[in-house]
């Protein structure tokens, strides 16, 4: 698909026009800047809020208000199965078989309950290759579990990096990493995009290179989940985590997404941290002595569902069903090279930021993120000040998502306007 852009209206009117799906847009909210809606790039980090999202809550309030604890078994959703009705969307969503997936808690804490399961050294391999610069939280949870096991994470921790003079990871330097500690290496622990530069890794390379390697597969899918399709059973990673905050529009703290590959699910050996809701469904109530596994995903489940919450994610996710990861990706392949052609219109002499994604529109999903200079936070304060809604990653680096359930082509072209607008005020001053 080539396309040659123009920094033109009437032709980002033109894409909008010939958008397949550009009604979605109508079935999320949007801030207002001065009675007219924001230009929102943030769907990288609080996707906006569907407007089915409301009544589901107020479904589960009245379901509350009319059975009481009778709830749990009455209605048209009862909570005792509430996870269940998020399975089929969520299983379609990354690509897995139903019985591979399950909501549950939040990302961090997925992340670590599925170490327990997955990350278990022994003194000949207790190694963990992560890509430099991963996020906070994921360095914390790796960081902490490596202590836990009584390691020393600068030992233990192998962080990929890129090489000098670049931004983003090359998969061979990825794959050449793994081959070289195979003899030491337990897991594999990879995002599936860096939050940071936005980069989309080689999931089934990676996958291959340490299941070769004689090692388990984790993936962090926060940035990837609802950004890309995905194909989780195929690839065969053995475990992935991920939240529904972001590109999945599920609201603020919104629930966790799990994957367990099948070949681990009917595995009651594998180390877990076990709960109610994990247990053999036919004796949950029984409260019986002796913790039996559900098969499957729902197997790590610890606690009942967290039914609002779950209720909002159950009211994005059909959007996504409806839609579909692939014609979601088409249009976000536009819509990304559009941001990213009217970018590099824009940053010249005056505005001399750099482009740190990739180049490759493969190798990258919805985000593009801005190197910037000393008038990097000048101008992100200018944007948010005229309704243009990016987000800010110290020391230096405007981050933006244009999704493409959402954001019309129009969006960027009106922030390239303010981009321009900007540049002509930094050389007059
Ligand atoms: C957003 C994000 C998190 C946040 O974790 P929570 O437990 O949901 O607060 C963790 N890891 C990655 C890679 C993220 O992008």
């Amino acid at each position: 698909m080539s396309v040659i852009y123009e920094n033109s209206q009437v032709f980002a009117q033109k894409l909008d026009s010939q958008d397949p799906i550009k009604s979605y847009r109508d079935q999320f909210i949007f801030p207002q800047h001065a009675g007219k809606p924001v230009r929102y790039f943030c769907g990288n980090s609080l996707g906006l809020q569907p407007v089915a999202a409301k009544q589901a809550l107020l479904d589960e309030l009245d379901q509350w208000a009319e059975f009481g604890v009778e709830g749990h078994f009455k209605g048209n959703k009862p909570w005792m199965y509430y996870h269940k009705f998020l399975t089929e969307p969520t299983a379609k969503l990354v690509g897995a078989l139903p019985h591979e997936v399950v909501v549950m808690n939040t990302l961090t804490v997925n992340l670590h309950l599925l170490m327990v399961s997955f990350y278990r050294p022994d003194s000949k391999r207790y190694k963990i290759i992560m890509e430099a610069g991963a996020f906070p939280s994921d360095q914390y949870a790796i960081e902490t579990q490596v202590k836990f096991h009584g390691f020393d994470p600068d030992q233990a921790i192998i962080e990929v990096a890129p090489r000098e003079g670049e931004e983003t990871l090359r998969t061979e330097d990825i794959l050449k990493v793994i081959e070289k500690e195979k003899d030491s290496l337990a897991l594999v622990m990879f995002s599936g995009v860096n939050y940071y530069t936005g980069q989309f890794f080689d999931l089934p390379a990676i996958t291959r290179a340490g299941h070769q390697a004689g090692a388990l597969v984790g993936f962090d899918l926060a940035h990837t989940a609802g950004n890309l399709p995905l194909q989780l059973h195929e690839w065969g990673p053995d475990f992935a985590v991920w939240c529904s905050y972001k590109y999945l529009n599920s609201g603020p703290g919104g629930p966790s997404g799990v994957f367990v590959h099948e070949r681990h699910a009917n595995n009651p050996a594998l180390p877990r941290f076990a709960g109610w809701w994990g247990h053999h469904e036919d004796e949950r109530f029984k409260m019986k002595k002796g913790f039996i596994p559900m098969t499957g995903a729902e197997g790590w489940q610890i606690s009942n569902a967290q039914i609002f919450s779950f209720a909002a994610h159950l009211a994005s996710l059909k959007i996504f069903e409806d839609v579909g990861m692939e014609t979601l990706r088409n249009k976000s392949l536009l819509l990304t090279g559009f941001l990213e052609y009217i970018l590099r219109d824009l940053f010249t002499e005056k505005l001399p930021f750099k482009l740190i994604s990739p180049d490759d529109p493969e190798s990258r999903g919805c985000q593009i993120s801005v190197l910037t200079d000393s008038n990097g936070r000048q101008l992100f304060h200018y944007l948010t000040d005229n309704g243009v809604i990016a987000d800010w990653r110290e020391p230096n680096v405007i981050r933006f998502a244009p999704v493409p359930l959402y954001n019309s082509f129009d969006d960027i072209w009106q922030l390239g306007q303010f981009l321009h607008t900007f540049s002509e005020n930094i050389s007059s001053s």
